[in-house]
């Protein structure tokens, strides 16, 4: 099982050892120099300083570290300072052009002749495209530098086909789930790992804060590392399902559609509730039978297109529209 583990962001180099010192024997540990953030207000990293801090914890712990480029100028000075692991973040992955881009810097470097680095991990897009992934994996393989991906979820959905997408795809490459960042909350972290343990990921970036509260970013999401050794402990020693593989994913992603469609209902029920509302202040009743047709005409037009049985399409839509007249009342 491969762990990639630490902080956020690189804050102090004493926060780096203490995390170092208590992450699980063997992880990767993991901080973030360059934080490409949504908002320039919010902590933008402490830059090249926490490179010289990544060097020597690796030398003084003997492990592997790795960080997060987003520019051709961060890949030359992340390979000077020896970083083992690169990792290319959601939102330069949204992007191809700036991915060619690190592509290009990064087979320059090596030519050179500088170490080249163990793994480069490609994380999913933010936005929800698995072939903007795919693609991207595949500038990176171009390279000759081993390629890893890192399944992250869009914002805060975890949109397994995308993964089920890669997996199938790409078999060869190791997979690992971000927990952090798919959730965006410590407490949601166990449940998604286990989810991705049945799947038979390869392993787990994961982020770690000796004080979670007080990190400067993705505070909410972090864990003690504590916290994390029993959770690694734990899935180290689960023993994998042989169950079917493929019908495990399909159920991932049908959960996952299933969720999604309730909310949506939960946002009907909340556009009836102030339909009511205004019925109410301008006298009007509550059923509203032409209404109601025209409703039920334009879903069965959709369910002929889309080659579904009107029947039953009509049966769910009267059954919605019964809870809606209920919650207008
Ligand atoms: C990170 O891992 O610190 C990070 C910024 O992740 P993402 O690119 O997935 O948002
Ligand atoms: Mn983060």
């Amino acid at each position: 099982m491969i762990q990639i583990v630490g902080p956020c962001a690189a804050e102090t180099e004493e926060q780096l050892r203490l995390c170092a010192q208590t992450i699980p024997h063997g992880s990767i540990l993991r901080a973030g120099i360059w934080k490409p953030r949504t908002s320039p207000d919010s902590f933008q990293g402490v830059g090249d300083e926490g490179l010289q801090w990544l060097a020597r914890i690796r030398q003084e712990f003997g492990i592997a570290v790795a960080t997060e480029v987003s520019t051709p100028e961060q890949v030359e000075k992340a390979l000077q300072s020896g970083i083992n692991h690169l990792w290319i973040g959601a939102r330069t992955c949204a992007n191809p052009i700036q991915v060619q881009t690190l592509a290009d810097a990064l087979a320059a470097a090596v030519q050179r002749g500088l170490p080249r680095p163990e793994t480069i991990w490609v994380k999913n897009p933010v936005n929800d495209d698995a072939t903007l992934w795919l693609g991207n994996i595949h500038r990176l393989q171009r390279t000759g530098i081993p390629v890893g991906a890192i399944h992250r979820g869009c914002n805060h959905h975890p949109c397994w086909h995308m993964a089920h997408t890669l997996r199938t795809q790409c078999p060869d490459i190791p997979l690992l789930l971000d927990p952090s960042h798919m959730t965006g909350d410590s407490e949601l972290v166990p449940d998604c790992c286990l989810a991705a343990h049945a799947l038979g990921y390869d392993g787990y970036m994961v982020e770690v804060h000796p004080h979670p509260s007080q990190a400067l970013s993705d505070s909410r999401q972090q864990l003690p590392p504590d916290a994390w050794k029993s959770l690694s402990a734990q899935l180290q020693h689960l023993p994998h399902a042989d169950g079917d593989r493929e019908l495990q994913w399909l159920r991932q992603e049908m959960d996952e559609v299933d969720d999604a469609l309730w909310d949506t209902l939960l946002r009907r029920m909340d556009i009836s509730r102030r339909i009511g509302n205004h019925k109410r202040q301008t006298g009007l009743e509550v059923l509203q039978p032409q209404r109601f047709s025209q409703i039920l005409e334009r879903r069965t037009e959709w369910a002929e297109k889309h080659n579904i049985s009107p029947k039953s399409v009509q049966e769910i839509m009267e059954a919605i529209h019964r809870e809606s007249v209920r919650v207008q009342k």
